[in-house]
């Protein structure tokens, strides 16, 4: 039996990455501690999801068909040309548009249920690692194991402390969105009977439109570019959808259901995501500006990276080792940096006119897309994916 206050693990940060980790370690049989600094259910932005989370889903024992509305596919317009590109995302796994307070509270939740000693309101504020084990200070408690996760999120704990979080410039600078509910119309119920997520080009980045359940629209307008600086952030964001006439179109009738939220600076990555009885997963290893709704993924996948491994070092008394990680982080390397020059690219050369909008022409770069899309970022026959590789090798 631990003592009160000593743990195997101690977790920070009860989002889907921490929820995630604690969750498999304590199916491993560990005694796990959730700390989070706030209380279900809290408002988190994030809300389009890639199929591939779903078998970790299901190792997780939750089913996320409920409550969430199933989502085909993503389409890319430019309203301006007329010309679009729809890449269907289901097949083998299923995938949603999720209202993310109620996922994370369920996944929070879950931990619980399968023996993670889950607290709320609880801060972790410093920690230390070393080669005899962890300490882990919060706002109302000290506590000893023999591992820590920071899965704070874009808190970044550990990457803030250890000066290793490093932006990535060119990307999306910052994201203006609002909640609407709609009206009943016909555009508007074709749009959620598809479910898809549309992301829409503009001149200064673009907007993304995520159907969500009981009629609800999520709408967000991405500024990478220069954009006109007399105008203030609501009015920034009001001039863009008035703009768009598939906007408009759906949101004749619509109340507000959510007032203007801004997120900003969200590219970066961790350079120290690893060490000695320390592990990063999710926004607190790296996020990425999200057109292609890549970060709740993420989170999911290095959680599970981490908890696996993780066991295998303490079956083999090895979790003491600072490289613990190393093949791991290789492995959601391929991942992250696939995604990231997926998203340079999207913003530096026009991904969308030149290579999407053709990929109906060319059957198999159209399927070699959708697999990045749906998360399936470790195939080692997907062309496409290498040659973005290849084309980081030649830059470095
Ligand atoms: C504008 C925008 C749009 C996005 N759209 C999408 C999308 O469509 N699809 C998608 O998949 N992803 C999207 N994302 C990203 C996605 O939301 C995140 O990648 C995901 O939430 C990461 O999960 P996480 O568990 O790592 O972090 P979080 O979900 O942020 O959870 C971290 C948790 O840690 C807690 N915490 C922080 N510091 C501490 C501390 N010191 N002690 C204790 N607890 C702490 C926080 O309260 C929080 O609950 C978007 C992000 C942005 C900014």
């Amino acid at each position: 039996m631990p003592t009160p206050n000593h743990y195997d693990i101690i977790v920070a940060g009860g989002g889907p990455a921490g929820s995630t980790a604690a969750t498999l370690l304590a199916q491993y049989g560990y005694q796990v501690l959730l700390l989070e600094q706030g209380e279900h259910p809290r408002f988190h932005i994030g809300e389009s999801m890639l199929p591939k989370a779903e078998p970790i889903m299901q190792r997780l024992g939750i089913d996320w068909a409920q409550n969430n509305l199933p989502k085909s596919g993503a389409d890319f317009i430019d309203e301006k040309s007329g010309k679009h590109i729809y890449f269907p995302l289901r097949g083998k796994y299923r995938t949603f548009q999720v209202e993310r307070s109620v996922l994370d509270e369920k996944l929070f939740n879950n931990a619980t249920t399968q023996g993670v000693t889950a607290r709320q309101n609880e801060k972790v504020t410093t920690f230390n690692c070393d080669e005899s084990g962890v300490t882990v200070h919060s706002d109302q408690s000290v506590y000893q194991g023999r591992y820590f996760i920071d899965a704070t999120g874009r808190n970044a704990l550990s990457g803030k402390s250890h000066q290793s979080i490093n932006k990535l410039d060119n990307l999306g600078k910052f994201a203006l969105y609002k909640h609407y509910h709609l009206a009943n119309t016909p555009k508007t119920e074709q749009l959620f009977t598809t479910g898809n997520i549309e992301i829409l080009l503009t001149d200064i980045g673009w907007i993304w439109c995520i159907p969500l359940t009981q009629q609800r629209l999520s709408v967000g307008l991405i500024v990478q570019k220069a954009y006109p600086t007399e105008l203030k952030r609501e009015a920034l964001f009001d001039h863009y959808i008035n703009a768009s006439p598939r906007m408009l179109e759906l949101l004749e009738g619509a109340e507000l259901w959510a007032d203007l939220r801004i997120e900003a600076d969200f590219s970066y990555v961790n350079s120290r995501r690893y060490g000695q009885r320390l592990a990063c997963c999710g926004d607190a290893s790296g996020f990425l500006d999200p057109v292609f709704s890549s970060g709740f993924f993420f989170a999911l996948k290095t959680a599970e990276l981490i908890a696996d491994r993780l066991h295998e070092g303490f079956q083999t008394g090895t979790e003491a080792d600072p490289d613990l990680h190393a093949k791991t982080d290789e492995i959601y390397q391929i991942g992250f940096q696939s995604m990231h020059l997926m998203v340079e690219r999207f913003y530096s050369s026009n991904l969308v006119h030149n290579l999407f909008f053709e990929a109906d022409r060319d059957e198999r770069v159209k399927q070699e897309i959708t697999a990045m899309l749906a998360g399936d970022l470790w195939l080692d026959n997907n062309q496409f994916q290498q040659s973005l590789l290849r084309g980081r090798n030649k830059m470095a």
